[in-house]
């Protein structure tokens, strides 16, 4: 929310009867107080939930081909870039609302509850935005691992967007796309010789090396290819390290350079990567002095002038600020602008430009009760959408859409402390009882939350939703046992 903003919106909506959640809503009352208005509308059924809303999309209006439609116009006036958090989740709410709103659990298609995300287009402005104000020098580019949904990659493309690639299926992807190969980045120091000449033919002609064995490979298959050679870091305190896996050492580094000039290969600077999630600022500092430190070693043994540095991704929207400045800082310190006026600086942010974009809704299916702690089944899980429980480390926040049939969402939604676990409150406003929130599969892993609290009692029907779920979600989810959300339906605000 936005410092200082007054902005409050108290929403509640009654059900038609108080024993069903078939038909779920009819009347809602909006109230919203602001420093500037205050306004108290009555609207029913046939009446968008905000004078300023679009109109609600029929329910069964047509859904595109793959599974998706544009159900909400971008309607409300974000201010100097920045975020306005209940803006957002008016919009956010109000598609959430209208998608759910007529479903009737008597006669509805079986798919009718299936889980579906929320994606915020609009949004992707404003974290450019603020990319370019607190590092200008760096050119973003998007590591499309992170998130593969068509209409993201196509709103990133009419950005001007470059991406991150890291197999040929990506390079296909984005060529598909129509951007110009130079705006790709091959960025995985171990690619499989197929895929070498994949990209030789495609044009692919940037990409990164940590070992000599790639940098033979590429002299023989692509040979002209633009080398960087990625450069580990100290990545242990991220949330997903990546130089166990990748990276030279300064020493190993300098072979590689060497070796490059010995072969007559086109190097032309450096990559890391600071682990996904990075908070530690040395780790950032580390990596820029010993970037510095190789350019010289390039420059001063080799005769190599580097043009370009990636500093990968790693950047999470909560601790943007001070992990940005430090970048900033460094940069401007090791690589001066005097000095380095044409070097070309790139990063390739994956979670940052799509977590928070996403919003997934899923609903309750079954429950098993208790009178102290309740299972309670989802039909999203950690095979599916919410694999980010065991891939990225992530716990999420289980938050109340509709309770026993109410619309709950506007209570519930942004930075409110509305999803709490068990031992954090004992809150009198939070339901009593406590849930273990399960997925949709046969499996005992699958459990997506063993201990939480949630605001609001919730029943079968019921939907639950989470918040911040667009970075490595839907991109390695399954189909395992049948419970297909690899294409789960995406409902978009732009
Ligand atoms: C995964 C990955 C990224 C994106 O990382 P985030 O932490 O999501 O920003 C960028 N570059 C490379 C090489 C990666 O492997």
């Amino acid at each position: 929310m936005l410092a200082g903003s007054t902005t409050r919106i108290l929403f509640a909506i009654r059900p038609t009867t108080t024993t069903t959640t078939t038909k779920m809503f009819t009347l809602a009352t909006r109230s919203i107080t602001s420093s500037k208005k205050r306004e108290t509308v009555l609207i029913d059924d046939n009446v968008s939930l905000y004078q300023n809303a679009p109109p609600p999309l029929p329910f069964n209006s047509p859904l595109k081909h793959d599974g998706s439609t544009i159900t909400t116009t971008r309607i409300l006036n974000d201010e100097e870039g920045i975020i306005d958090v209940d803006n957002r989740s008016k919009l956010v709410g109000s598609t959430i609302y209208n998608h759910i709103k007529s479903i009737d659990l008597e006669t509805c298609h079986e798919d009718a509850l299936d889980p579906f995300y929320v994606c915020d287009l609009s949004k992707l402005n404003h974290l450019l935005q603020l990319w370019h104000t607190k590092l200008s020098r760096v050119e973003p580019l998007y590591a499309i691992k992170c998130n593969k949904n068509p209409i993201l990659l196509s709103k990133m493309v009419s950005l001007g967007l470059g991406f991150d690639c890291a197999s040929k299926n990506e390079i296909e992807m984005i060529l598909k796309l129509g951007v110009h190969p130079n705006k790709i980045i091959y960025a995985n120091p171990c690619k499989s010789i197929p895929y070498i000449r994949y990209a030789q033919e495609n044009e692919i002609n940037l990409t990164t090396v940590d070992n000599l064995d790639e940098v033979y490979k590429l002299q023989k298959y692509h040979s002209k290819c633009g080398i960087l050679i990625r450069i580990q870091t100290f990545d242990q305190n991220s949330t997903c390290p990546l130089s166990v896996k990748f990276g030279a050492d300064k020493k190993y580094a300098i072979e590689l350079i060497s070796k490059c000039k010995e072969l007559g290969l086109n190097l032309k600077g450096l990559a890391f990567h600071v682990g996904s999630g990075c908070n530690d600022l040395n780790t950032i500092r580390l990596a820029v002095e010993d970037s510095r430190y190789l350019f010289d070693v390039a420059e001063l043994q080799f005769g190599y002038k580097f043009d370009t540095l990636d500093i990968g991704g790693g950047f999470s929207e909560s601790t943007f600020i001070p992990v940005a400045e430090t970048m900033n800082h460094w940069l401007n310190l090791k690589f001066p602008h005097a000095e380095f006026g044409n070097l070309k600086i790139v990063s390739e942010l994956g979670r940052f430009l799509s977590s928070s974009l996403f919003t997934l809704v899923a609903n309750i299916t079954s429950k098993r009760g208790g009178s102290f702690k309740e299972r309670l089944y989802l039909n999203d899980g950690l095979y599916g959408n919410l694999n980010c429980v065991l891939f990225d480390h992530q716990v999420l926040t289980p938050k109340v859409a509709t309770s026993k049939g109410v619309f709950k969402y506007f209570e519930t939604c942004g930075n409110l402390n509305s999803g709490i676990t068990a031992d954090e409150s004992n809150d009198d406003k939070l339901a009593n009882k406590e849930y273990s929130i399960w997925g949709p599969t046969c499996d005992g892993l699958d459990c997506i939350s063993p201990n939480c609290k949630l605001s609001h009692e919730v029943d079968i029907g019921d939907w639950i939703y989470f918040e911040n779920v667009g970075a490595y979600t839907s991109a390695a989810s399954t189909n395992f046992n049948g419970f297909d959300v690899v294409n789960t339906k995406c409902l978009y605000i732009d």
